[in-house]
């Protein structure tokens, strides 16, 4: 199998050469499908099976597919983290991978200067990847809006409920339109994350690696 097989188009590929990754790793190869039918998907699997491609390719494939200009301060998809680490890591690897299909990518976290983010979102951004906390911080001074959102993302969402942001979950997952696709990556799965999973996603498909 290849990404071609896995339903990837031209621009990708094109940017997966560039990167010298021919071969889908496990997570890849079964969540790509799913993720590029809008599908909701539920994954379990760790730092280092390549789950970050697993879910960027897909989405900026379904992003690039129905292009629409995004409005100011608003973004298409939104990818939590729980780290500054983890979001600028996502964030690198989204650049790549969206380097031939004209999308753009943010990031914010916490420890930087909140400016700077403002400045980065106040056009609009087709990509956010942020830590919940700077993000809500965002969203209350008026510098970042959740209402378009196509895509919501949670990665490490063990590690979001091991850093105490539940309740900066729930409050941004409240401010995202219902009808979305949601990915939600874990580690772990525990009794909190599967009843976390239940109520953000909607007849998800599993994958485990
Ligand atoms: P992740 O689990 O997303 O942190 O990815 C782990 C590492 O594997 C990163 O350095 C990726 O750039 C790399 N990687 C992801 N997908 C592939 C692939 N299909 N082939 C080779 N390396 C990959």
């Amino acid at each position: 199998t290849n990404f071609t097989d896995l339903g990837l188009a031209e621009p990708l590929v094109r940017a997966l050469e560039a990167k010298g990754y021919e071969t889908p790793t496990p997570i890849q190869r079964d969540s790509i499908p799913t993720v590029l039918t809008g599908r909701d998907l539920l994954g379990i699997a760790q730092t280092g099976t390549g789950k970050t491609a697993a879910f960027v390719l897909p989405s900026i494939q379904r992003l690039a597919e129905n292009a629409k200009r995004v409005l100011p301060t608003h973004c298409r998809m939104l990818v939590l983290a729980p780290t500054r680490e983890l979001a600028s890591q996502i964030a690198d690897n989204a650049r790549g991978y969206a380097k031939f299909s004209k999308l753009s990518v943010a990031t914010v976290f916490g420890g930087t200067s909140i400016n700077k983010n403002r400045n980065d979102l106040s056009r609009g951004v087709d990509i956010l990847v942020a830590t919940p906390g700077r993000l809500l911080d965002l969203v209350e001074q008026g510098f970042c809006n959740l209402s378009m959102i196509e895509i919501l993302v949670l990665d490490e969402a063990d590690q979001m409920l091991d850093l105490g942001f539940i309740h900066a979950l729930r409050r941004i997952v409240k401010m995202v339109p219902r009808r979305r696709q949601t990915l939600f990556f874990s580690a772990t799965m525990p009794s909190s994350i599967r009843d976390l999973a239940a109520q953000f996603l909607h007849e998800p498909e599993t994958v485990s690696v």
